[in-house]
């Protein structure tokens, strides 16, 4: 069950529905992902069925799924509206493009994947957001990223220019996503933890799933969360919670990992175990376990990677799990012992 937030974040009573859904319906785990959404896991068919209009009633999207599609298309700077370096207009902007993308009026249908950003800058630096259809405010302008084409607008243009790119990408499906000609983005991404801005505390869901007992905890802290695609939270007062991580020095803010067998049908090792359990001898390392060659958790390079088989893990050093491995079939007390030695 996915779950695209309000752009303004979740509030306390919605943290308690989806605590009790993912506790009492699924496999009791909340997954953050890369675009601000929710994943929720383990729901039998009848219980899936009801989750969408109960979400609904929520707050938690809209009941027409096409509509619904449109709007889990868009996703905005995590800071909009809280940093007072983003563009002030950043969350109108979205708003705006909310209404326009949920509108009745609209036929057209989301492109499978496709995704939206509005991107104020500020303290988390524009560009920092990927999306197919990326408007970013720099230099005073809004300007319009599609791939590598970059096309300045004026406030009034955006929403139709917007709409008439979704619509030109619906209609040509099969033309691949802009996304993957983009240009990449090589500032740095300033970590939200701790107390990084008045009023603003971060912290990092651990290997970017959090309990429905952490879920829980937020909500009885009263906290008001942004869920940002860093698979993190901003929230508006510090919470301690289970799954969640405040502080820069925590080794666990080293390791990525999918679900692994305990939560796919193709994983071979119960990935995130191990990873919890290599954590505190990674020594500055970023370890990546992966349940199978196919890499979900992640695409880029790590320090340590780990691609579980039949006959063991697979170590690379430096790679990713496409890469050659240095050594095969070891278990995770073998990696613990080389992990010590380097
Ligand atoms: S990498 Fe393999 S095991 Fe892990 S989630 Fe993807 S398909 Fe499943």
């Amino acid at each position: 069950m996915r779950v695209t937030p309000d752009l303004e974040g979740l509030s306390p009573a919605q943290l308690v529905f989806l605590a009790e859904r993912a506790a009492t319906r699924g496999n009791g785990r909340i997954s953050l992902t890369t675009r601000g959404n929710l994943q929720l896991r383990g729901f039998e068919e009848q219980a899936a069925k009801r989750f969408a209009s109960d979400a609904a009633g929520q707050g938690l999207g809209l009941a027409d799924p096409e509509r619904e599609a449109r709007r889990r298309l868009l996703f905005m700077s995590p800071l909009a509206g809280i940093d007072p370096a983003c563009a002030p207009d950043t969350l109108l902007v979205a708003r705006e493009l909310e209404a326009a993308l949920t509108s009745p009026q609209q036929s057209w249908q989301a492109p499978e994947k496709y995704s939206v950003a509005v991107d104020g800058g500020g303290f988390i630096p524009s560009g920092a957001l990927r999306a197919d259809l990326m408007l970013r405010h720099e230099d005073g302008v809004w300007c319009l990223y599609r791939g590598a084409e970059r096309h300045a607008s004026n406030r009034e243009a955006l929403v139709p220019l917007v709409l008439e790119r979704l619509a030109s990408s619906a209609s040509a499906a099969n033309a691949g996503r802009p996304l993957h000609q983009a240009p990449p983005f090589k500032g740095a991404i300033p970590r939200l933890l701790g107390a990084f801005l008045p009023g603003s505390f971060g912290a990092v869901a651990i290997m970017g799933e959090i309990s429905a007992s952490g879920f829980r905890a937020i909500a009885e802290a009263e906290a008001r969360v942004r869920v940002t695609p860093w698979r993190g939270l901003v929230m508006d007062r510090p919470v301690a919670a289970p799954d969640l991580i405040a502080g820069p020095s925590d080794p666990r803010l080293a390791l990525t990992a999918c679900p692994g067998r305990d939560g796919c049908g193709q994983g071979l090792a119960s990935t995130r175990q191990d990873a919890l359990f290599l954590a505190p001898f990674l020594k500055g390392r970023r370890l990546h376990v992966s349940g199978c060659a196919k890499g979900c958790a992640s695409r880029d390079s790590s320090d340590v990677t780990l691609v579980a088989r039949e006959g063991g893990y697979d170590l690379i050093c430096q790679g990713t799990t496409r890469d050659h491995p240095v050594e095969t079939g070891l278990d995770v007390e073998d990696v613990r012992r080389r992990l010590c030695r380097a």
